[in-house]
């Protein structure tokens, strides 16, 4: 008989409606009790998953360190054998005069050096403050 009842679609439309009444009714009387729970419930997810995404990049953190070593070490090699086949190329290049953004002429293998210098800086900011009175 209760099974007969169960089948019933009718029967278990009511039920259905009933329960959405029911739920709509709860929601409708608690309705700040479950923002507040909800809320709450976010900001100790919030916290959880910033756990989670911290602990992921820690890990992940040594395999990228572990694959950029890999790659560091396979590119040395590279740049080995590189310079090995092109040593006076290379020479010539880094000895070619290239002009600096201050106005400075030096040789280009002293170019990254040289933009570390208070010389650099000294007329960069020179620089700086001629154009900004334009
Ligand atoms: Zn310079």
């Amino acid at each position: 008989m209760i099974c007969k009842m169960t089948y019933n679609p009718e029967y278990r439309k009511n039920q259905y409606l009933k329960h959405i009444e029911y739920y709509k009714t709860y929601y409708e009387d608690n309705r700040d009790n479950i923002l507040e729970k909800s809320k709450e419930y976010r900001k100790e997810n919030r916290e959880k998953i910033a756990e989670q995404r911290k602990k992921y990049r820690e890990e992940n953190l040594d395999k990228i360190k572990e694959k950029s070593k890999a790659e560091y070490l396979r590119n040395i090699e590279t740049y080995k054998k590189y310079y090995e086949d092109n040593r006076e190329k290379i020479k010539e290049q880094q000895n070619e005069k290239v002009s600096c953004e201050c106005g400075c002429i030096l040789s280009r293998n002293h170019l990254s050096r040289h933009r570390k210098t208070d010389k650099h800086k000294k007329k960069m900011q020179e620089k700086c403050s001629i154009e900004n009175k334009k």
